[in-house]
């Protein structure tokens, strides 16, 4: 379903979630204070307009409320992004998301109304640094403190040729295995228990960070 979006910052984070969603074919409202980042969205996003969004005479002009999600992606002026999301909320926007600093920045904004808080230097960072440390790890996808979704290669011959039922995956490794990646273009999804594994399958499992460590482990 087509959807309404405000973008306020347009920096790397704010422009790409404009461009993502210019790309679903959603509408998109960009905001931001300077000038020539709003010129470099002009033929990309549906609007977009120089304007300070501290200033709630503004906000309220552009009709912030009217639209379905508002993403205040303001990144350094950590006051600024704060009393957005504080007005914005307070114009009765449906859903907010906004972009924290750090973790007392996030907290703050937790506060003030945003309904999703996100972290992408601190994601990033974590994710970068699974992959740093693991040979086997392609990707990894935070669930939530304690549950991640990681892409593991089988770079051990103990996998090869089994299926998953012989390696007994849930009793072994308390992993539950979602797809298969094979070569360049095979998708196998939601995997059968009589499905072999093959040397260099890529494995998308979900579990524990703990249990997705230790099968990682096991491929060394
Ligand atoms: P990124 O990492 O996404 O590139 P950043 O963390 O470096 O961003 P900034 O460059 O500080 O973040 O801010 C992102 C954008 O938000 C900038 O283009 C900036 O002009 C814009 N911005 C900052 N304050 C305001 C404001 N009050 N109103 C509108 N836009 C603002």
């Amino acid at each position: 379903m087509r959807k309404s979006y405000v973008v306020i910052g347009l920096g790397r984070f704010g422009g790409s979630i404009c461009r993502t969603l210019m790309e679903s074919d959603h509408e998109v409202l960009a905001i931001d204070s300077c000038e020539e980042r709003v010129n470099e969205y002009m033929n990309i996003a549906t609007h977009a307009v120089v304007a300070n969004a501290q200033d709630e005479a503004t906000l309220r002009s552009l009709g912030l409320r009217n639209f379905d999600h508002v993403i205040i992606a303001i990144g350094e002026d950590i006051q600024a992004s704060i009393l957005v999301t504080l007005m914005a909320k307070e114009m009765g926007v449906p859903r907010i998301t906004a972009k924290a600093q750090n973790e007392y920045h996030a907290r703050v904004l937790d506060k003030v109304g945003a309904d999703l808080v996100v972290h992408p230097e601190r994601d990033m960072g974590i994710r970068i640094g699974h992959k740093l440390t693991s040979n086997n790890m392609l990707d990894f996808i935070e669930l939530s403190d304690d549950y991640s979704l990681v892409e593991v290669i089988v770079t051990n011959k103990k996998f090869y040729n089994k299926t998953i039922e012989e390696v007994n995956f849930r009793r072994h490794f308390h992993l539950t295995i979602v797809a298969i990646r094979r070569g360049k273009s095979e998708l196998i999804i939601s995997p059968p228990a009589n499905q072999l594994i093959l040397e260099n399958d890529i494995l998308l499992v979900v579990g524990t960070n703990k249990d997705v460590d230790y099968f990682d482990g096991k491929m060394n």
